[in-house]
């Protein structure tokens, strides 16, 4: 199979021709559909999170179709269309796993991190972490969802019924949050990189009823704020704008340092919290309420080949909503 490899952090990924997969027990062999790239991504080929798996395929927010099935997973069929995240295995023993919270998990291990990915024509994955995927969205469509989606979702559900809700970054996330926020009659207040016209207004158009620059306050104190930018110092600029009581949730997997911030922006019972990785319920829900609302994500297709041409466009904020490879 065909794949994009990344052999070194810090070095471009390298086109290879792979054996392909063989899948072990409890796995499902996957033909790739489609395969979203995210922000995680650029962390991992950045040298940002340590000791991933090398070389690596990257890539967690697969859709594909099951070409050889597991003998455990009856669900699964050959033919099925499925979805794999970001997490692709638990211990399913330990406290976290046990409290619901396999997202916390230690022994956890991470698609396109630990495991293998989906920048490549084949993969196989744990048939107990994949999702049967919802029939309306098109594969490249439904890629997004998969983290963009996920984490987007349980972002927000971290800010309870906040009314008044700014999310700073726009990109892949906040353009599936935003659908979901409106779907619930919040008001969103959407924040970008400085002078950013185009994200402003691509914000607008998906409902915001206010978009700036992120150093600018709201018009109105917020009752939350999601940070899906890898910026630390957004930190502080987000507690600053919202009220008494509220809660500044940081999205990403990474950011860099946070710069020291008096205590008054944090006074007032406000909350300042993180939000890591998925958990599988997470994943049924968010699946089941995007055709709902319905949630319709905006996708920049590329080939498989231009990986690193959909990476650099990510990183230079040049992506209207999601990245999605198409081998
Ligand atoms: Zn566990
Ligand atoms: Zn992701």
């Amino acid at each position: 199979m065909r794949a994009m490899v990344l052999e070194a952090p810090r070095t471009p990924l390298v086109e290879t021709e792979l054996p392909d997969p063989e899948p072990g027990p409890g796995q499902a062999l996957l033909r790739v559909l489609a395969c979203g790239v995210c922000r995680t991504d650029l962390h991992v080929v950045d040298g940002e999170l340590p000791d991933p798996k090398l070389p690596l395929v990257p890539g967690h927010q697969i859709v594909g179709t099951v070409v050889a099935g597991a003998a455990n997973a009856r669900h699964l069929p050959v033919g099925t269309r499925v979805g794999v995240p970001w997490l692709g295995h638990t211990d399913g023993t330990c406290a976290y796993c046990r409290s619901g919270r396999e997202n916390l998990c230690p022994a956890a291990r991470f698609t396109g991190y630990q495991i293998d990915g989906g920048y490549a024509e084949l993969t196989r994955a744990d048939a107990r972490y994949c999702f049967p995927m919802p029939s309306q969205y098109a594969a490249a469509e439904a890629a997004p969802l998969l983290c963009a989606g996920l984490i987007g979702h349980r972002c927000l559900a971290a800010t309870g019924d906040a009314h008044r809700l700014g999310l700073y970054g726009f990109g892949a996330a906040a353009h599936v949050v935003i659908q979901v926020a409106r779907h619930q009659n919040r008001d969103v207040f959407a924040f970008t990189r400085a002078g950013d016209a185009t994200a402003q207004a691509f914000a607008r158009e998906l409902g915001a009823i206010w978009a700036g620059d992120s150093d600018e306050p709201p018009p109105a104190p917020l009752d939350a704020a999601i940070i899906f930018a890898p910026v630390g110092a957004l930190v502080p600029m987000a507690l600053r704008a919202v009220a008494p009581g509220g809660v500044v949730v940081c999205g990403g997997i990474h950011m860099s340092d946070i710069p020291s911030f008096p205590y008054a922006i944090l006074w007032g019972e406000r909350v300042l919290r993180s939000i890591a990785n998925l958990t599988r319920r997470d994943g049924e829900e968010f699946l089941a309420l995007a055709p709902r609302v319905p949630v319709r994500t905006e996708v920049q297709r590329y080939p498989l080949a231009e990986a690193n041409a959909a990476l650099a466009d990510l990183r230079g904020g040049r992506v209207r909503g999601a990245a999605v490879l198409v081998p």
